[in-house]
């Protein structure tokens, strides 16, 4: 079996687009010249790759992010080197993307291109041996998987409090709350950013995970200060509250806090991912399957987490994430961004795919009998989108 075709197509949402509700601190949040701090960060784009083979399986990968940098480097860099070759030998050519790209790539949109293309191939595997994904990875190692609902942007306490308790009604066992204030609003934004958990946490109760996202938007000490404040409310854990590459900050801070603390949705590869574990960076690992390097990636580092006692919970809902959830014993459970109308990018994939799975009193389930990653693409409902191959 070979490669014949390898298409890269971008899908550029021209939609209406909902901003206005999604207030959360960003890295760019302390660059004071910023209006929006959040723009850079929303992406209403989405890459989507097809893997064909001569035989006529068609395989599925995607990736979010930068998809159009992403198509490029797939168009330029990734295809030549994938035609002709047997589309089953994903360690084979994994290693083939990633050594051929290395000097320009190891982390970002490379790799976000090569988990695309690695994540096609396996949809390609399992059609080709009539299983699903998960299967091939090791199997079920639990009926179904348990999720936590990804939202509560909003900074007025009323609605948010409100919001957290439909979540609750609705049978999620955790939720995701994003900080409202910036580092650049010191210590009374800080108070404020408090306040939130503070009043989630009491509008759920002790019984339901509340975990608070940081959007790698604060600094060490901030992070230090705020930690403290936010000991009294439970947290699951404490997500990204610095830049990915500040590493070794996040070992002190693991030091200083019981809060779990959790990051990794931008780190990329088993060597990333090394790097995380020798400091002792993190109690959690975050990654994305179509960022950190598609299956073949996550399955190696979901094994190394497990034999450090590090959970994984991928970043984001989607096939491709829950897939290595329902399959590791290091995964304990799922992210799930629900459909909502266009607001920050995350919930693009339900506009593009039929097949995502859809929660039922918080958790959700996967075929037995459907094979690869389970995804088709819509051929109806696309106005909106502009589509580039
Ligand atoms: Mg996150």
């Amino acid at each position: 079996m070979k490669i014949k075709r390898v298409t890269a197509k971008l899908y550029k949402w021209t939609g209406p687009v909902l901003t206005t509700n999604t207030v959360f601190a960003t890295p760019l949040s302390p660059i004071h010249s910023q209006t929006d701090s959040q723009a850079a960060f929303r992406f209403f784009s989405w890459l989507v790759v097809e893997v064909e083979t001569d035989e006529g399986h068609i395989g599925y990968g995607n990736a979010g992010l930068s998809p159009d940098v992403t198509k490029a480097v797939i168009d330029s860099k990734l295809t030549p080197i994938l035609l002709g070759e047997n589309p089953l030998n994903t360690e084979y050519l994994f290693e083939k993307m990633y050594r051929s790209t290395v000097a320009f790539g190891r982390k970002g949109t490379v790799i976000a291109a090569i988990s695309a293309i690695d994540i096609a191939l396996w949809d390609i595997k399992g059609k080709v041996m009539n299983q699903p994904v998960f299967m091939l990875m090791g199997g079920r190692t639990t009926p179904d998987i348990e999720t936590y609902y990804s939202r509560l942007y909003t900074r007025d306490l009323d609605s948010l409090q409100a919001e957290a308790v439909h979540y609750k009604e609705q049978g999620f066992s955790g939720m995701k709350l994003r900080c409202g204030y910036p580092l650049t609003e010191g210590v009374a934004g800080m108070r404020k950013n408090v306040e939130m958990a503070k009043v989630v946490r009491e509008a759920v109760g002790d019984d339901i995970n509340v975990m608070l996202e940081g959007y790698m938007g604060f600094n060490l000490a901030y992070a230090k200060q705020f930690l403290k404040a936010l000991e009294p409310y439970n947290l699951r854990w404490a997500e990204e509250l610095l830049l990915p590459d500040e590493i070794h900050n996040f070992a002190k801070l693991r030091q200083y806090t019981d809060i779990p603390l959790s990051g990794g949705e931008h780190e990329y590869t088993r060597y990333g991912f090394h790097d995380l574990l020798q400091t002792g960076a993190l109690d959690i690992f975050q990654f994305d399957t179509n960022r950190v390097g598609g299956f073949t990636e996550a399955q190696k580092i979901c094994n190394m987490a497990l034999a450090h006692g590090i959970e994984v919970i991928p970043h984001g809902g989607q096939m491709h994430n829950l897939h290595v959830v329902l399959s590791s014993f290091a995964s304990p459970m799922a992210e799930y961004f629900p459909q909502t109308e266009i607001e920050v990018g995350n919930e693009m994939f339900w506009y593009i795919f039929d097949g995502e799975a859809i929660a039922e009193n918080g958790r959700v389930q996967l075929s037995d009998t459907l094979p690869g990653v389970g995804l088709t693409l819509k051929t109806e409902g696309l106005e909106h989108f502009i589509i580039t191959e």
